[in-house]
């Protein structure tokens, strides 16, 4: 089901300083989220989307953005894609991303990006112009196999499409790299899929990449995952059961080394492991006469 809903607010303030991605504002232009990956942490309950596969659409987004964009006294990084990916399908019709997007190049505030799709190249007028001040563009990857992306990320582009989209952005001096989280225990914690991906991160032009060897798992999230991978993986869910019992966290198998040969790769290929962000400028000091 795809319907409209009516906001109240479009951009919250992110209340602790975010060492991740430097955001100052949170944006989401939907509720739910079409590419449907199996491990998705935005199904738990704390975030209150009832139905996950339904798909809400802010129909008033553009309005409240506006507004908004016009009060805020302090320029900071507005993030969008941590509870939805803000390029699923229907923003192929919808293009809320794309209208908030003109917004924020109009009011000339830095922004980042997490997606899975290459839909966003679609934006790459207005990222150009956005990174006049900042654009950042992360793109999640945790396999570089096209088919295991599949079964993991159904409805998201394949990782060969998302690679070729960072090539792009990169060329387009667009700072862009990979959200390498979650990293699946059983599934991708070899270290095979590592390499590839910071291989491939490296042909592409990333610049960066963000790790998490392992996956959160809570409530409803636990329980959909677990569905899929006795549908997929027959007979993981039983491992998972017997290693991480009701956990938050399942850390990836080989943690340690796993990051050792990540590190390595990282410091070969130059790739940073955290991203630049925003620094806004500051007037320049006339020289006393
Ligand atoms: S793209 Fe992100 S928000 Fe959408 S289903 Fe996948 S993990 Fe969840």
């Amino acid at each position: 089901m795809i319907k409209p809903i009516q906001a109240k607010v479009m951009l919250s303030h992110v209340k602790q300083p975010d060492t991740w991605f430097g955001l100052k504002y949170n944006m989401n232009l939907y509720r739910g989220c079409q590419h449907q990956c199996i491990y998705c942490d935005s199904r738990s309950e704390c975030y209150q989307v009832e139905n996950f596969s339904d798909i809400l659409y802010k129909e008033n987004a553009i309005e409240l953005l506006a507004n908004e964009l016009a009060r805020k006294r302090v320029k900071g990084t507005i993030g969008t894609g941590s509870m939805n990916d803000p390029y699923m399908p229907i923003e192929a019709k919808i293009q809320l991303t794309r209208r908030a997007l003109e917004l924020i190049a109009r009011f000339r505030f830095p922004v980042h990006i997490i997606t899975k799709s290459d839909l966003v190249l679609r934006d790459l007028d207005l990222l150009r112009r956005i990174n006049e001040v900042y654009t950042a563009v992360s793109f999640t990857i945790t396999t570089a196999d096209d088919q295991l992306a599949k079964r993991l990320e159904p409805a998201a582009s394949p990782p060969s499409a998302r690679l070729r989209a960072i090539k792009i952005l990169a060329e387009n001096g667009i700072l862009t790299g990979i959200t390498m989280m979650p990293i699946l225990p059983f599934i991708q914690d070899n270290e095979e899929n590592i390499t590839q991906i910071v291989t491939q991160a490296h042909e592409h032009g990333a610049s960066y990449i963000l790790p998490s060897f392992g996956v959160t798992l809570r409530d409803r999230q636990r329980l959909y995952y677990y569905n899929k991978l006795d549908r997929h993986f027959p007979g993981l869910r039983q491992r998972y059961e017997r290693q991480f019992g009701n956990n938050y966290f399942a850390p990836a198998n080989n943690y340690e080394k796993l990051k050792a040969v990540f590190a390595d790769l990282c410091e070969h290929y130059g790739i940073e492991q955290r991203i630049r962000p925003y620094q806004p400028q500051t007037a320049t000091q006339l020289p006393l006469l």
